[in-house]
């Protein structure tokens, strides 16, 4: 049986599969008190994990980590979400607490190697998988095998420039497809939009509410959400010319802003991608459990 764990901003998810069955055999969620660090954080899903596992013997643990990880080493680089978490051994630390061997890889490796294996990608031997919502990231299957890249940093599409002179990016550069089309910076633009124009500002912004107010109408809120979509189907254009996968799998909240948005991003890929290129973009399959069953794929990757 596997331990897989989910180590995301604000919630943690512990489950125990046996592989071959199609659910979980104990599952548990837990959300994080505001402040909480990554000790705390360790400790409450150690504590879940050894509950879950206490009549249940496992022989490996998988787990999804909200950041980048050193894939090898199973050393956290940084957390997005929650402080103290850079250079933390978490593989070594839960094998010295469980016995079994352990990996760890960031959430979007894992998100894609688990549409792969139990969600939308079930099927191919060659997929992208492209999660938007409070960031754009993604990951990639090659020949059936997670493609992590030289120096483990493939996947990044979020930072694909799709508006050279565009807005600034976290990243430094300007016009990356995350600053275009991830929910918060949406709403940053629209918020921008609102102010500079004397507009009013229909309360607390964020993508869902742009995507609401486009539904309903609001031309501002169109043109952003337009504009975002746009630059990630650029984005997957390009990405496909590239690497010509069998399918694009696209999760995360963002996805959840309507056929308006499906449309555009679609539109855009298609003009980007090469005429005679397949073009086949789907929503993910797998909803909030995605990194647990990627938690689960990682291991069965491994044995692989
Ligand atoms: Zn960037």
């Amino acid at each position: 049986m596997i331990l897989a764990l989910d180590l995301g901003g604000t919630k943690h998810t512990v489950a125990v599969h046996q592989p071959g069955e199609a659910g979980w055999r104990a599952h548990e969620r837990v959300f994080s008190p505001p402040g909480a660090d990554a000790q705390y954080d360790l400790e409450t899903v150690v504590a879940l994990g050894r509950k879950l596992t206490k009549r249940q013997p496992i022989s490996a643990i998988g787990v999804s980590f909200g950041g980048p990880v050193d894939y090898i080493s199973g050393t956290v680089h940084l957390s997005h979400h929650v402080p103290g978490w850079e250079g933390i051994a978490l593989g070594s630390r839960l094998e010295d607490t469980f016995g079994v061997p352990a990996v760890v890889d960031k959430d979007t490796n894992a998100a894609a190697l688990g549409e792969y294996r139990f969600g939308a990608g079930r099927g191919t031997s060659s997929m992208l998988f492209v999660t938007i919502s409070t960031g754009v990231g993604g990951g990639w299957i090659l020949d059936g095998r997670l493609w992590r890249g030289a120096g483990r940093l493939a996947g990044e599409i979020g930072h694909t420039v799709v508006e050279p002179e565009g807005p600034m990016c976290l990243c430094g550069k300007r016009g990356c497809t995350e600053r275009l089309a991830s929910g918060p910076f949406m709403a940053e633009d629209l918020r921008a939009g609102l102010e500079a124009t004397g507009l009013d500002i229909p309360g607390p912004l964020t993508g869902q509410r742009v995507a609401e107010m486009a539904a309903g109408g609001h031309t501002m809120a169109r043109l952003i959400l337009e504009r975002g979509a746009r630059a990630l189907g650029i984005a997957v254009g390009n990405a496909v010319n590239l690497i010509n996968p069998e399918r694009v799998i696209l999760g995360g909240g963002v996805t959840k802003s309507g056929e308006l948005w499906w449309q555009e991003v679609r539109q855009a890929a298609r003009q980007t991608a090469l005429p005679q290129i397949g073009l086949e973009i789907v929503p993910a399959a797998l909803t909030d459990d995605a990194p647990l069953w990627g938690a689960v794929a990682l291991v069965l990757e491994k044995d692989d």
